[in-house]
């Protein structure tokens, strides 16, 4: 369905801007199975302003989730129109522009061992940064993603389709070579059955190329509650490398080698992770002042006075622990590539 946009977000309706706190050591409580271990048993770690879930961590395989998970209402709530910024753009103009750059970099590292005519999909593709450097590659490109207003300003040459489930856009069997699911695994309310449909459209031998924030990062264990990249609560799951790679094993994909190093994701998360722990500062509030349409109102004059100050001696540190995490392999994002086996 599409909805009519917003003018801006209404001041109750924060998006970023939610308070998160660490939560006593008790013992596992009990939960539904794990989708990765199926442990029925898992330790709360984290509260969520305005949130009746708890952040909590598979006793067995260290995977973090929502608990419980919010039902589909509640979820869609998350996702107010303003979420998507403007039709083909969802930051401001320099900060797209520096998106799309990265984007094409990445694109033509995914696509080395690709041929010109091969069928791509990206799962939950958004305004398509990657189908457009995906199409300029020469690749024929098809996205499928939850929202229409999301795909709005979408590069012409990509086949959209919206549907609820990647199962519920009908892609036929062993249809793709590549199948890309960026940064969107962890919204999702069931990523295995994903993960499944996504092992069902790959031709034997075709790739998945998934990436997540990685739970296991030195980031998200040195920052703790505030970690950017929990994106509470629309990340239902909260993958440790290990888990990522079983999962994708049990599905019936072949792992291969784990990629570290993003200057999209990581750097601006070691910032705005160290931002979120000085009192009295907007949680978020750099990435609620770079996104279009200021989500979560203008920052206050102190956030943005002491942003300007912070952020000037922030990025070369951040630019050396993200090279510290990519060379021990604990990168605050991590991404995968794994080829599609026949399952027994
Ligand atoms: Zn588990």
């Amino acid at each position: 369905m599409i909805s009519n946009r917003t003018a801006g977000p209404p001041d109750q309706a924060k998006l970023y801007d939610r308070s998160v706190s660490c939560l006593e050591a008790t013992d596992p409580i009990a939960v539904e199975a794990c989708p990765v271990c199926c442990a029925e048993q898992a330790v709360p770690r984290f509260e969520i302003s305005g949130c009746a879930s708890q952040l909590v961590v598979c006793a067995d395989c260290g995977l973090g989730r929502l608990h419980p998970i919010p039902d589909s209402e509640t979820i869609r709530a998350l996702y107010p129109d303003y979420y998507y910024g403007s039709p083909g753009t969802k930051f401001r103009t320099s900060i797209e522009k520096l998106v799309r750059i990265v984007g094409r970099r990445q694109c033509r590292f995914i696509a080395k061992s690709l041929t010109g005519s091969a069928r791509v999909l990206d799962v939950g593709c958004g305004r398509g940064v990657m189908l457009s450097a995906m199409a300029d590659l020469g690749f024929e490109v098809h996205g499928t993603d939850i929202s229409k207003l999301a795909t709005q300003g979408v590069d012409p040459r990509a086949e959209i389709r919206i549907a609820p489930n990647l199962s519920d856009a009908l892609y036929p069997e062993s249809y793709f070579d590549v199948v890309v699911i960026w940064h969107v695994l962890e919204h999702l309310r069931n990523p295995r059955e994903t993960l499944e449909e996504i092992h069902r459209v790959l031709r034997p031998g075709g790739r998945i190329v998934v990436a997540v924030p990685n739970f296991s990062s030195l980031q998200a264990r040195l920052t703790g509650s505030a970690w950017f990249h929990l994106d509470l609560p629309r990340h239902l799951f909260h993958f440790p490398l290990h888990s990522l790679r079983r999962i994708l094993t049990e599905v019936g994909f072949d792992p291969g080698q784990d990629y570290h190093f993003s200057l999209r994701q990581n750097p601006f998360g070691w910032i705005q992770s160290i931002l979120n722990r000085i009192p009295g500062l907007q949680r978020n509030g750099l990435y609620s002042l770079l996104h279009r349409n200021m989500i979560d109102g203008r920052p206050r004059f102190g956030t943005r006075l002491a942003l300007g100050f912070v952020l000037t001696a922030l990025i070369p540190p951040a630019l050396l622990a993200t090279v510290v995490g990519t060379v021990f392999r604990r990168g605050a994002t991590v991404h995968i590539e794994a080829i599609r086996l026949e399952r027994k």
